[in-house]
């Protein structure tokens, strides 16, 4: 039994399908993490509604799970209803060059759907674990500077519990960060506009950038992709490496040995010892290079955030 049964939570009305303290680890990338007080896949969007009203009547807080490969969850895990979509919003329908994704819809499936059609824009996610909802939420990207914002033209949201439709116009899309997370959107789905290119080029660029990231990232080891964000003009990378963060470890949580920007464990890392290595480093870089390193990943708990997401 962990704290949030033990605390007063109140009991849901069954017809909403929410269940009891759910190990948030298994529905991670980076598999680490306690549990939600509510867990809910619900099978509409009704149901999301009336989940979402039952939530604010009895003031907890409502989160979204995508690919949850950009998060970090407490080993206390959070006191919220936690909620995946991948049953209410897992359907994709690509007319012509026009693309229509749930939220649930994960990256790497919509660009190889795009490329069987012969079309273009979505390459660059091809290594990208998240889903449509998230990917929102990030602006999800590559290096060269290519991201969701090039391609959506529209994004249905979840406002106050009604569904509502904002063009691109209404939304900002910079690095890493658009402008539904800072409202707190609920993302349902995105349109995307493509363009036509030929499958075999949309292919072998895809295949080019899958080969470049199992050369530079450690694929085979639970981890959340790029813990910091690129100050302005550097590469957290390269300034992790260069000050000897690759010798930075707790338990079994340590730095990447292939890049420095990672943090990867064994699967049997605690919240804590991960929270551990990012303060290291943290502080490594700011010592040497006077730059205090921002999380890109994003601290799931309740409370205040560990002094690294501050
Ligand atoms: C191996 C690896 C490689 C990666 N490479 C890249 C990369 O090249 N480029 C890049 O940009 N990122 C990369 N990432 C990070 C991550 O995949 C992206 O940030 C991705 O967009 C996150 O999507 P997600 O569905 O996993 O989001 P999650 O981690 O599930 O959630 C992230 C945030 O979005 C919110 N959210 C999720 N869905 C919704 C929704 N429907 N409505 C409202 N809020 C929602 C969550 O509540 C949370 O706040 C990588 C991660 C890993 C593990």
């Amino acid at each position: 039994m962990n704290e949030h049964s033990l605390a007063t939570l109140p009991d849901p009305p069954p017809a909403l399908g929410l269940e009891r303290d759910v190990s948030l680890a298994r529905h991670t990338y980076l598999r680490i993490g306690g549990a939600a007080a509510y867990f809910g896949t619900p099978p509409d969007i009704d149901t999301l509604v009336r989940i979402w009203a039952w939530a604010k009547s009895h003031a907890i807080p409502l989160r979204i799970v995508g690919g949850g490969s950009n998060m970090l969850v407490a080993d206390e895990g959070v006191r919220a209803v936690v909620i995946s979509l991948r049953r209410a919003c897992g359907y994709l329908d690509i007319d012509g060059t026009a693309v229509y994704a749930g939220a649930a819809v994960m990256l790497p499936a919509i660009a190889k759907a795009a490329a069987e059609r012969g079309l273009s824009g979505m390459e660059f996610a091809i290594g990208i674990p998240g889903d449509i909802g998230g990917a929102m939420q990030t602006n999800a990207g590559i290096g060269d500077g290519r991201s969701m914002g090039d391609v959506v033209t529209s994004v249905d949201v979840l406002r106050d519990g009604v569904p509502v439709t904002l063009s691109r116009e209404q939304i900002a899309f910079d690095y890493r960060h658009t402008s539904l997370r800072t409202a707190g959107e609920i993302v349902l789905a995105a349109r995307l506009a493509l363009k036509p290119r030929p499958r075999d080029e949309v292919e072998a660029e895809m295949s080019r950038l899958l080969g470049t990231r199992q050369a530079t990232q450690p694929t085979a080891e639970p981890n959340a992709g790029s813990v910091f964000r690129n100050p302005p003009g550097d590469r957290a990378g390269q300034m992790i490496e260069a000050v000897g963060g690759k010798n930075v470890a707790s338990g079994s949580a340590h730095v990447s040995s292939l890049h420095a920007n990672f943090i990867v464990h064994d699967g049997h890392a605690s919240a804590s010892e991960y929270l551990d290595v990012m303060t290291e480093v943290q502080r490594l870089v700011l010592a040497t290079y006077g730059v205090r390193l921002i999380p890109e990943i994003e601290w799931w708990g309740d409370g205040t955030p560990p002094e690294v997401f501050q």
